[in-house]
């Protein structure tokens, strides 16, 4: 079996380099080769592309590539992790379970609260599994339409839909009491599904490198070729993996992080302060939306991508611990003293947070950050503009019709970006400008089908002639609000007795 080192990976399938890539991490103990390549297979049988995650060229001049993440279930990047990730659930409880009565089973209760994309991705990971039940809970009114039918068209008995008469926070503090509920922790066993989750990262540095691949294969680049990735953020997950991918030796130049107006990362690589209120750098305002942009209580402003509409990033603190190790561990002796350092570091920025609302780091550790990574922000404006933009260009990818799983594009030469997407295109543009042709080459990440923001797309593209929305609706999509649903409507009044009281009554124990 040749392994990824040796150069022959480069023509491998999406399934046979991830298997690859998780056996890296994945003991056999753990899981046994032969059942992991089944889960691997069975997880990307799910998507309508057959390369999974087809590269397509958005510009050839300016070597300009587009990864596309969103042909799975949900038409969004989180299937890559998602549909790995149920998989992986059910066979862990399904093999300890073994042939036992249903009595007697092991049963695991997934929950969490979503304000659009993880709820159904979810979902689309865990409908229909064994001994596993999911519970999502979401905003009424505030989740939209595409997304909530989305949820709550999945019938399996195991999928439940609550909606909350509340803010998606409301939902999150329920979600986090239960977990702290020690009743229901009696009778239930809960998991979270959430973006920290490992697993989900490891999943997600498959496409880093199996777009890498395409690319050598194709002879767009060479093996000493210097490639960009630029990843729409918001909890740092996705490029987080990336990041991974570049410590494993895949070679990457740079990774951008792209962020909405929600931009504390691009903050961060700003200034080296890291802010929930922006005091530092150049869109510091003290945390109030002056221009316009409607903001919550909370600091979050209202963007046309909110699958990035965050406060702070989960994932980031992670990135600071490498960070932390390399720049503070420099003079220490041993993996354990640098370790402990690291750690140490992260916890004194973490407490800040927390009490002061930001931190600081030293120009040294900000250095470090520059090595591996740059950043951009786009506003709701340039965002809008970029898919009205990439519209009126013609594209390669459009016309080659080279994807043939590619349904963001239609077929006159015309793609259609989703305002995820359209702010990782907008980002790598200006990175072109200070690392142009044929030095670097660009591969923006496109993370979730264009049909799935309607309101961004018709904003931007209603006015076009010969536009019109319904052409670019995936078929899976025509028809959906129509379809048979089941949601579980819940009074925050209720409070988390009502809560207790509805999974004991609708979800298997235990
Ligand atoms: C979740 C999501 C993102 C952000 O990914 P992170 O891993 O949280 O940085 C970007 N675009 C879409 C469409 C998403 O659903």
């Amino acid at each position: 079996m040749p392994t990824i080192w040796d150069g022959v990976w480069t023509d491998w399938s999406f399934e046979e380099l991830a298997f690859e890539i998780f056996s890296l991490y994945i003991d056999p103990s753990e899981i046994p080769s032969r059942d992991l390549k089944n889960i691997v297979n069975k997880s990307y049988s799910t998507f309508r592309a057959p390369d999974v995650t087809p590269l397509v060229t958005l510009d050839q001049e300016k070597q300009l590539y587009l990864l596309e993440l969103f042909h799975g279930p949900t038409f969004a990047f989180k299937d890559v992790a998602l549909q790995l990730l149920g998989n992986l659930f059910e066979y862990f409880l399904v093999r300890k379970n073994g042939e036992k009565p249903e009595s007697e089973r092991d049963h695991l209760t997934v929950i969490g609260a979503t304000s659009g994309d993880t709820g159904s991705a979810a979902i689309y990971g865990l409908r229909s599994k064994k001994d596993v039940d999911i519970m999502i809970m979401f905003p009424e009114g505030k989740v939209s339409p595409v997304q909530e039918a989305q949820m709550t068209s999945v019938l399996d008995r195991n999928v439940h839909n609550v909606a909350v008469d509340g803010s998606f926070d409301d939902c999150q503090d329920f979600v986090k009491e239960l977990f702290g509920d020690p009743d229901i922790k009696r009778t239930h066993q809960l998991a979270a599904v959430n973006s920290i989750n490992w697993a989900r990262i490891l999943a997600q540095i498959s496409y880093f490198a199996f777009s890498l691949g395409r690319l050598l294969r194709d002879g767009k680049i060479n093996a000493s070729s210097k490639v960009c990735f630029v990843v729409p953020t918001g909890n740092f997950g996705d490029i987080l993996a990336g990041y991974f991918a570049k410590r494993m030796g895949f070679r990457i130049e740079k990774l951008v992080v792209a962020t909405n107006e929600n931009d504390i990362l691009d903050r961060f690589w700003k200034t080296g302060y890291y802010e929930k209120k922006p005091i530092h750098g150049p869109h510091a305002n003290g945390g109030f939306a002056e221009d316009g942009v409607k903001a919550h209580e909370d600091g979050v402003r209202e963007t046309p991508s909110p699958a990035m509409d965050i406060l702070v990033s989960s994932n980031f603190e992670r990135l600071l611990w490498f960070l932390a190790f390399e720049v503070y561990g420099r003079c220490l002796n041993t993996v354990e003293e640098k370790r402990a350092e690291a750690g140490q570091r992260v916890k004194g920025w973490l407490d800040q947070l927390k009490s002061k609302g930001g931190f600081g780091v030293e120009p040294k550790l900000l250095e470090a950050a520059k090595i591996s990574f740059e950043s951009e922000r786009v506003s709701n404006k340039q965002t809008i503009a970029m898919i009205k933009q990439q519209y009126s260009a013609q594209t390669p990818a459009a016309k080659e019709g080279t994807s043939s799983g590619t349904t963001g594009s239609t077929t006159r030469g015309k793609y259609i970006l989703d305002p995820h997407s359209a702010i990782g295109v907008e980002a790598a543009l200006r990175s072109i400008q200070r690392a142009p042709p044929p030095g670097t080459t660009h591969v923006a990440l496109a993370t979730a089908h264009p049909a799935k923001f309607s309101k961004a797309v018709e904003e931007a593209l209603g006015s076009e002639k010969g536009f019109q929305f319904r052409s670019l609706l995936p078929e899976q999509f025509i028809g959906l609000e129509e379809l048979e649903k089941r949601k579980y409507y819940f009074k925050k009044s209720e409070g988390i007795e009502g809560l207790r009281k509805f999974i004991r009554e609708q979800v298997p124990s235990r």
